[in-house]
């Protein structure tokens, strides 16, 4: 079955789509050695196709330093192991410091890559969205996690790569 990673930053909303999105919840702790933070995994379906999907993150205590480590370190095994990423970044924030250190792990990566700009609940972020065409990864899908909106359109995108 085709893997769907979820990476980004913490607090843009991954596990929050995550949730949505999965049936059944499977907490699985990674085993590979130096990733001890956890990721998930559930079953999803769109339009009949199934996929697996990881929700990367968890818990960072630490330096700005190790945080970023970690988080590169999430990117760089969802790059491994997926075969479509979604790139989740946030609004209301608009673009981080650490959003561009992803983006450009993810520009190198040669799988899918879509970027899902979480938050738009609104008609005025929608127009902020456009924010973050700077990234250099494409299409933007913007998308709510919290009540689903976008998240339609984000899905026949990823489908389609799987
Ligand atoms: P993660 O750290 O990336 O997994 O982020 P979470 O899923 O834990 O969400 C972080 C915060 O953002 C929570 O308070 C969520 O309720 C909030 N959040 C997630 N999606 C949305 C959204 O679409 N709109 C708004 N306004 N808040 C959201
Ligand atoms: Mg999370």
């Amino acid at each position: 079955m085709s893997i769907v990673a979820i990476v980004g930053r913490p607090n843009v909303g991954k596990s929050t789509l995550f949730n949505r999105l999965i049936q059944r919840r499977e907490a699985i702790v990674d085993s590979v050695s130096g990733v001890t933070r956890d990721r998930h995994y559930g079953k999803s379906d769109w339009n009949g196709k199934e996929f697996t999907l990881i929700d990367t993150g968890g818990y960072v205590i630490g330096s700005d330093d190790e945080f970023e480590e970690e988080i590169d370190k999430q990117v760089e095994l969802a790059i491994e192991e997926a075969d479509v990423i979604i790139f989740m970044v946030d609004v209301e924030t608009g673009i981080t410091g650490m959003d561009e250190d992803v983006a450009n792990l993810l520009r190198k990566a040669k799988k899918p890559v879509f970027l899902a700009v979480n938050k738009v609940d609104n008609s005025k972020r929608a127009g902020d969205a456009v924010e973050f065409y700077n990234l250099g990864l494409g299409e933007i899908y913007t998308i709510a996690s919290t009540n689903g909106s976008g998240t339609g359109d984000l899905l026949d995108a990823v489908i389609e790569k799987i």
